[in-house]
């Protein structure tokens, strides 16, 4: 099946007796008991809801993963994942990460226990030799945001794998229809579910994917137990989202390469950041092991005044920051990531 017939070819209802053609939102807290000693498949939205069930199962198609979990945020979902590392034990962490991730994890470094380093992920050489018997975990995004650093997945999750270090890699910036790290050899996927997977602009939430039945039952565990699982409005409005992942990523993409060219065409842009570009460094891997650089793109005017300019006088994009949506827009990373590492904003 192709990928765009699967965003749209699956149960969307199992066992529901009407027979709905779209996913029905199960709004409801508790389900009925068969008796007093018999629970159904569901009994309580936290541990388990019909519609988010639904868009687990599609999430988990989507990234080639045996299972899913949807959070209430793309944060929920990184949280989450750092608690399958105990007291004692390091996680390698990529050197250029979103902003609240990094935050996350270096207040981790300082609280729990858990040791905290970055490294230069691009190059699996550099994280071979920074690999010790504590580590457990390296986590990555690629290609990252705003700078767009390419690493090379599979000959990295060699070298984890060679290690018995686990994989997690924030697939945001492509979504699962451009790229599929599950395939290449990581062992989690995490999105901020926010960005491409909604593609409306109108939910906050994130995601899970895993191919390995012992980490979906750690997984399972976190979600049930913290709670921030996804309610089922949202997750019926993510679901919606699905649907028309290929066709929003493939124009979007096509619109950004354009942009793209355009950019690094113009005199008065010092350097432009796209891993679709064919001079772009991470281009091979992104050829060999993507379907394309993906719709975000950053650009540097060597100018702070004329880069305000720029963001305020543009006519489409809208100034605000994630990503674009079925909406394109456009912000001063520099200045969201100075508030992302002090305050408690986004
Ligand atoms: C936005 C984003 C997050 C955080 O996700 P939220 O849904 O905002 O909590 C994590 N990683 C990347 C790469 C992001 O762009």
């Amino acid at each position: 099946m192709r990928y765009a017939t699967r965003c749209v070819q699956f149960d969307s209802a199992p066992g529901d007796p009407a027979a709905p053609s779209s996913t029905p939102i199960y709004q409801t807290a508790t389900f009925r008991q068969e008796s007093a000693l018999q629970f159904g498949d569901y009994d309580y939205s936290r541990s388990g809801n019909p519609t988010r069930a639904v868009l687990e199962d599609q999430l988990a198609r989507l990234e080639h993963a045996s299972r899913a979990f949807a959070f209430t945020s793309g944060m929920a979902a990184i949280s989450a994942v750092s608690r399958l590392v105990r007291s004692g034990d390091e996680i390698l962490i990529g050197d250029d990460l979103y902003g609240g991730t990094h935050r996350l994890l270096a207040e981790l470094g300082s609280q729990s226990g858990v040791a905290v380093r970055a490294v230069d992920t691009t190059d699996p050489v550099a994280v071979d030799s920074a690999i010790t018997k504590r580590t457990r975990l390296v986590f990555l995004e690629t290609p990252t945001n705003p700078l767009q650093r390419v690493t090379d997945l599979v000959a990295l999750s060699e070298v984890m794998h060679e290690r018995g270090v686990l994989l997690a890699v924030d697939n945001t910036l492509l979504s699962p229809y451009l790229q599929n790290p599950l395939l290449l050899g990581a062992d989690i996927v995490i999105h901020s579910a926010t960005k491409h997977l909604s593609g409306h602009g109108d939910v906050t939430a994130g995601c899970i994917a895993v191919n390995d039945a012992e980490l979906a039952e750690r997984l399972a565990w976190v979600q049930n137990s913290e709670g921030a699982a996804l309610g089922p409005f949202d997750s019926w409005l993510l679901l919606r989202g699905l649907k028309t992942l290929a066709l929003r990523l493939e124009r979007q993409q096509t619109n950004a390469t354009r942009i793209a060219r355009y950019l690094s065409e113009h005199p008065l842009i010092d350097r432009v950041h796209y891993a679709g570009l064919a001079e772009h460094p991470g281009s091979e891997i992104i050829r060999r092991t993507t379907r394309g650089g993906g719709c975000v793109i950053s650009f540097e005017t060597g100018s702070l005044e004329f880069s305000r300019r720029m963001a305020e006088s543009v006519q489409l994009f809208g100034l605000a920051v994630s990503f674009g949506s079925v909406n394109s827009t456009i912000s001063l990373p520099c200045f969201s990531y100075m508030t992302k590492n002090t305050n408690t904003k986004s």
